[in-house]
């Protein structure tokens, strides 16, 4: 089906989900534009590329646009659930900001899965430590050395006095970071001070009409050229979908050195000519990160049971 007219078709991305209502944020617009989703074109989530087209006939609550397709979604993050069934938050996340403090002192366990989660989905880590006008700073910064020296970036942080927070803006600056972390990290306090003007980008249907009732799981703000998503009340990120054997692939470390092992579906539990555990014994894989491995691994296969 061809549009009658370029104004016909609008392409964005999906920046907040109210049931039946999203917003969209496009190239040309600052405001948020409403938009319905749709049954044809599937429920859309917060991060989804999408073309909408104009509704036809008289627009109820003003809202002239509806989602008529969603891309191809790809680098997705899932909510955990007891019941196991995945829920999707967002998709299209191009850096995953684990914030961790100083107080309460970083969980290297939790640290992992999400790392696994973004190695997994081909999204950027990002790690950041908050709270390090704290006491504890140096025993903190030194429990996350070893993400550090794996590669992946860290940004020392204190929300409350400003410390950091420059670097972490830059390091934020382009495209879409979505912000987890375990309760208390200060990760509402860090959202602040990163976008003190947050308020007036929530719009009329969050405040208003078919918005009021139901809040979206996830929020995206613009932040300079990109967006930082928020997930008010989500703590757990789950591994959805994760295949047992696919863990590896998210400890860089291991995979990396998996390659050497002598049987290609290696676990690197107790098969002979493991080169997973001769680096653990020999001390180039960290036995924390390697009882890690075979934990997330573990849960998993309990899982599929
Ligand atoms: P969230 O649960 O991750 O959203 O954490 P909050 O933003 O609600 O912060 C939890 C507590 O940590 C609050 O009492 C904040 O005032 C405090 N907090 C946040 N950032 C900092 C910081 O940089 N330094 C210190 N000392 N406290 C902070
Ligand atoms: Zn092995």
């Amino acid at each position: 089906m061809s549009p009658r007219s370029g104004s016909d078709r609008l392409e964005g991305r999906v920046v907040a989900v109210y049931g039946e209502l999203v917003e969209l944020g496009t190239s040309e617009r600052v405001e948020r534009i409403p938009a319905f989703q749709s049954r044809s074109a599937g429920t859309a989530v917060v991060g989804d590329t999408v073309e909408a087209e104009t509704v036809e006939g008289p627009a109820p609550d003003e809202v002239g646009w509806r989602i008529a397709e969603i891309a191809p979604r790809e680098r997705c993050l899932w909510r955990s659930s007891r019941r196991r069934t995945a829920q999707l938050i967002a998709s299209g996340i191009d850096r995953l900001a684990v914030v961790s403090a100083v107080e309460p002192p970083p969980r290297e366990g939790l640290i992992d899965r999400y790392l696994v989660a973004a190695e997994l989905q081909g999204i950027q880590p990002l790690l950041v430590l908050n709270k390090i006008d704290l006491p504890g700073r140096e025993q903190a910064r030194e429990q996350l050395g070893s993400f550090k020296s794996l590669g992946y970036p860290l940004c020392a942080v204190s929300a409350k006095e400003g410390e950091g927070l420059e670097e972490l803006g830059d390091a934020l600056s382009r495209g879409w970071s979505l912000l987890v972390g375990h309760s208390g990290v200060g990760k509402s306090t860090l959202l602040n001070r990163l976008l003190p003007e947050a308020g007036l980008q929530t719009s009329r249907l969050a405040r208003t009409g078919k918005g009021r009732h139901t809040t979206t799981v996830a929020t995206a703000l613009r932040f300079r050229g990109g967006y930082l998503v928020d997930t008010p009340g989500i703590r757990e990120f789950g591994l959805v979908g994760v295949e047992p054997r696919d863990v590896e692939r998210g400890f860089r470390e291991i995979r990396e050195l998996a390659e050497g092992c002598r049987f290609s579906d290696c676990a690197h539990r107790s098969e002979p000519g493991c080169a997973v555990r001769e680096a653990v014994v020999e001390g180039a894989i960290e036995e924390r990160r390697y009882a890690s491995y075979l934990r997330i691994r573990e849960s998993l296969e309990a899982g599929e049971r």
